[in-house]
């Protein structure tokens, strides 16, 4: 492995090359996606060359636990890592960290191949691309941003960072209440922390669940003493000697700090795909079979604007370790000329302390919802529903709700609505009993 700066990736290209390598098949970005189109392609038998290049300093690591058991000092490097030193050699896979790509050219006309240059000189040629080039935590510009305890939690260096921070404070803000900062807040508070979170919608996690869902969070995290100031919007932050000392909202108020965790979204690297002319819109934009508008050049994970995993209609962009696996296991039979069926059920949960939120389907677009049992018992799940049509689940401690709406999306059925009201019924029994959902 060798290691170069990291260079903005707008970095101009470094013309003059110091070395060149025939990278065989190149996949940029070495997280979850890049990493498992690598796993596919050798499962498939290909042995060709594949080089896997990051601009990280560390091997593909798992991304979810940073903001829940490594916060809360239950994972460390180790534990996160997805494979050892010993598999990439023993598989072939030439992994790059540490080195970022500043530009990236196609061959001319319609051949497939092409070459990118690195940060550290270097210039890697391929026949075949992969962009799993993921997506970067969004900055928050008011006065002030650059300020000492200031921390993002996107990747392995800002969560050890944040860990280490969290250790000396005691007052902590979070900015943001969709999951990083829920979860983030959850971590902090177990730990005793001061903990407010500062949401600028009415009402927490907005994006992804119901009214309902939101209210008992906005509820579940008071009760365990961390206040929740929602419709609220950072203009400032301020400072002693280079570090954070306040947040300033709108309305005035200043909330004190030692620590700020940023958690307001992420924005899809688009950059090189816009380089080499790919079709970018909210993402790089993907068909089913995770072709880019260069169909030889494929992308998957949290940087594609792709169809909806299981319509094949519309274009979402997922920000789940299922949609990159998934995704990067379809570009990877794309790249061996095999066209199969794309379909997958999305899922993905938030660990916010004791309470484990399950997801799968994608809700949005839904006219009616049902609550199984009570928020109160803080044991419950959501079914959504467009036309009668099960769409995705919400499961509050309860994983066996969780299970039974993801096999009924995998089967394409769907559950009474009526019926699935009763929490004395089990879920179970009321699976295969639905309708056929509609194609
Ligand atoms: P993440 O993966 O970072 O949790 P989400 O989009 O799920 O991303 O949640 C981010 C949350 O941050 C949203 O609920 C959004 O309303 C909130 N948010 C965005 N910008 C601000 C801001 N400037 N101040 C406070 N909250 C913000």
């Amino acid at each position: 492995m060798s290691r170069g700066e990291l260079n903005a990736v707008h970095a101009p290209a470094v013309l003059r090359p110091r070395s060149t390598v025939n990278a065989g098949t190149l996949i940029i970005g070495a997280s979850q996606a890049g990493l498992q189109l690598a796993v596919t392609l050798r499962g498939r038998g290909d042995t060709a060359p594949i080089t896997l290049v990051g601009d990280e300093p560390h091997a593909p690591y798992q991304r979810p636990p940073l903001s829940k058991e490594y916060l809360a000092g239950d994972a460390d490097h180790g534990s996160v890592a997805l494979r050892t030193p010993a598999w990439y050699a023993e598989t072939g896979i030439t992994l790059i960290s540490g080195e970022q790509v500043t530009d990236l050219a196609l061959s001319p006309g319609s051949h497939p191949g092409g070459a990118a240059i690195t940060a550290a000189g270097r210039q890697l040629t391929f026949d075949r691309l992969a962009l799993t080039v993921g997506a970067g935590a969004r900055r928050l510009d008011v006065p002030g941003a650059d300020l000492g305890g200031i921390c993002y939690l996107r990747d392995l260096d800002d969560a050890t960072r944040l860990r280490s921070q969290l250790a000396d404070a005691s007052r902590v803000v979070v900015v943001g209440g969709g999951f990083i900062g829920l979860e983030a807040a959850a971590a902090a508070r177990n730990q005793g922390k001061t903990v407010t979170v500062v949401e600028a919608a009415e009402r927490l996690m907005w994006r992804n669940v119901a009214p309902v869902v939101s209210e008992f969070y906005r509820q579940a995290h008071e009760r365990r003493g961390t206040h929740v100031q929602l419709s609220a919007t950072v203009t400032a932050f301020t400072g002693e000697g280079g570090r954070v000392r306040g947040v300033v909202l709108a309305d005035g108020t200043e909330l004190q700090a030692d620590v700020v965790v940023v958690g307001i979204g992420v924005v899809p690297r688009t950059e090189l795909a816009e380089r080499i002319g790919l079709e970018c819109d909210g993402g790089i934009v993907v068909d089913a079979h995770a072709r880019t508008s260069v169909p030889f050049v494929v992308a998957a994970g949290d940087c594609t604007a792709r169809p909806h995993p299981l319509t094949g209609e519309g274009r979402v962009r997922l920000e789940s370790v299922q949609n990159a696996q998934a995704q990067a296991a379809v570009a990877a039979a794309t790249l061996l000329g095999s066209i199969e069926d794309p379909r997958s059920v999305p899922w993905f949960w938030s660990n916010q302390g004791d309470l484990r939120l399950q997801i799968a389907g994608l809700s949005f677009g839904y006219d009616t919802v049902v609550v199984r049992g009570t928020p109160d018992s803080e044991r419950f799940s959501v079914l959504y529903y467009e036309d009668d049509r099960l769409l995705a689940v919400d499961a509050v401690n309860s994983p066996v709700d969780y299970m039974v709406v993801r096999k009924a999306l995998d089967r394409g059925t769907t559950i009474d609505a009526d019926k699935a009201a009763d929490a004395a019924i089990p879920l179970k029994s009321l699976l295969g009993a639905g309708t056929e959902a509609a194609a």
